[in-house]
């Protein structure tokens, strides 16, 4: 999947601007993408009609690299469904917290309980597990094992009580834990292998009972294409504030996620990673559309570079291409600042499948800022000044003086020149472009 994704946004990147064909092309990629991951077909067509018209609009026509703004886009845009900014759990402001889980038999909501419970235990709050599923014969003991690992406290009907009320216990158990000071109560329910209008009635009916102020959906990721009908169900029987997405420790890429917060429209609040009560972490919508398109942390790394040329340095640097004061001294600077981003190097050799990512960097090769320094530092002050100086005679002095050829002291100060009156018409617009940076 990723392979053939990387190369297209790998290709996309070496081009300075962008056809429509170069658009469709790379669309069709992530489309195809998505569809391996699992994300349903609607939520695919929509995502990509939206990242389409985004990349044919004039924000990609206009920018200093359409390509970098292309992967800015889908990735955006990825975020965008998955939520946006992260999204916190909401406490009550009267105690006891109600926090309701629901999902499918399997999904993990047991595990989740404790986990949650585990980690609210941590954060300081005061949690207790309730037991409201009695559809199957284990499950009070699962809770309290659980319950027990996580060492929180656990509310369950007597054992040898013959079936019990699912809804009574959840009602009863709001009233023991606010005498018990309890901040928070976590209401496990009972699920079914597939959705049925009997289990919605029953989770209903609990919603109905201790007004939750959250109502986890809690949906395996590994679930696939029925992520949506699912996911769709439980919204119309019981209705969810949150999702929670478990199993990410598995192969699934996460496609699920994208269909169910598409679909729902709900955040995706946490994710469970693992069997053990610690593999538990809050959701990160960032984080997620990187593991569904396999970006990697080439988001990250572009960030980097674009701090690397500093902000405040660039709008000095502006006002100087505009008044036309821009010299060589200015761009010798600018061309150490790239240095800045010989760390980016380092790093990118680290991470797996950067390779291509690492050639395109090399492309600002340290030794030809070292040369560019070396005949920038030969010329006189005067020189760096007024290139309009640089007569046949001064730049033989200056190839000699920093042990280069005529040759690349004319590149360079073509270069120069060149810079300076792209940057003069740019400057008007916008935030200027480092020169010699191609796109990344
Ligand atoms: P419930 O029926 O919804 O209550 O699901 P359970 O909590 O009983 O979990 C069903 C199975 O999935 C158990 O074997 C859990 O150990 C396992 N499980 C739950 N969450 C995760 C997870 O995040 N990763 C993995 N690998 N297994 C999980
Ligand atoms: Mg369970």
């Amino acid at each position: 999947l990723s392979d053939r994704l990387s190369e297209t946004f790998k290709n996309l990147r070496k081009k300075g601007s962008l056809s429509a064909s170069d658009v469709d092309g790379t669309v069709r990629e992530i489309r195809r993408a998505l569809l391996e991951a699992d994300v349903s077909l609607d939520v695919v067509k929509d995502f990509t009609g939206k990242v389409r018209e985004r990349a044919l609009g004039d924000e990609v026509n206009k920018a200093l690299n359409p390509a970098q703004q292309v992967v800015q886009i889908v990735n955006d845009e990825l975020v965008a469904i998955l939520g946006g900014q992260q999204r916190r759990l909401e406490f009550a402001k009267n105690p006891p917290t109600v926090i309701m889980l629901a999902g499918l038999q399997g999904a993990g909501k047991t595990t989740l309980a404790g986990k949650l419970a585990k980690w609210l235990a941590k954060e300081g709050h005061t949690p207790l597990l309730v037991a409201a599923d009695l559809q199957r014969p284990n499950a009070v003991t699962q809770l309290s094992v659980v319950a027990e690992q996580a060492g929180v406290a656990v509310y369950a009907p007597e054992p040898g009580n013959g079936v019990g009320d699912p809804v009574r216990v959840a009602k009863d158990s709001i009233v023991y834990a606010r005498t018990k000071q309890y901040d928070t109560v976590i209401v496990d329910t009972a699920g079914r292998l597939g959705v049925d209008a009997e289990l919605m009635k029953q989770a209903s009916n609990i919603r109905n009972a201790v007004s939750p102020d959250e109502v986890l959906f809690v949906i395996d990721a590994m679930i696939g294409q029925d992520a949506v009908a699912t996911a769709k169900a439980f919204q119309d029987g019981v209705d969810f504030t949150g999702v929670v997405l478990t199993k990410l420790d598995g192969d699934a890429r996460g496609g699920a996620a994208l269909s169910v917060a598409s679909v729902t429209g709900r955040p995706i609040i946490f994710a469970s990673t693992g069997e053990s009560l610690d593999d538990f972490e809050p959701f990160h919508p960032d984080r997620m559309a990187s593991r569904i398109l396999d970006l990697g942390d080439i988001l990250t790394l572009i960030e980097q570079a674009q701090a690397a040329f500093d902000e405040e340095e660039a709008m000095a640097m502006a006002e100087k291409f505009s008044t036309d004061s821009f010299t060589l001294e200015d761009f010798l600077k600018q061309m150490q600042q790239l240095r800045n981003m010989g760390s980016i190097k380092k790093m990118m050799g680290m991470l797996p499948g950067m390779g291509q990512m690492k050639q395109q960097l090399d492309a600002f090769d340290e030794r030809e800022i070292a040369r560019t320094e070396a005949i920038i530092q030969s010329m006189t002050l005067a020189e760096r000044r007024n290139s309009k100086l640089l007569n046949g005679s001064r730049r033989l002095r200056i190839a000699r003086g920093s042990g280069s050829t005529v040759t690349e002291v004319n590149a360079l100060v073509n270069r120069f020149e060149q810079a300076a009156k792209m940057m003069k018409t740019v400057a008007k617009g916008g935030v200027p472009q480092i020169p010699g940076m191609g796109p990344i």
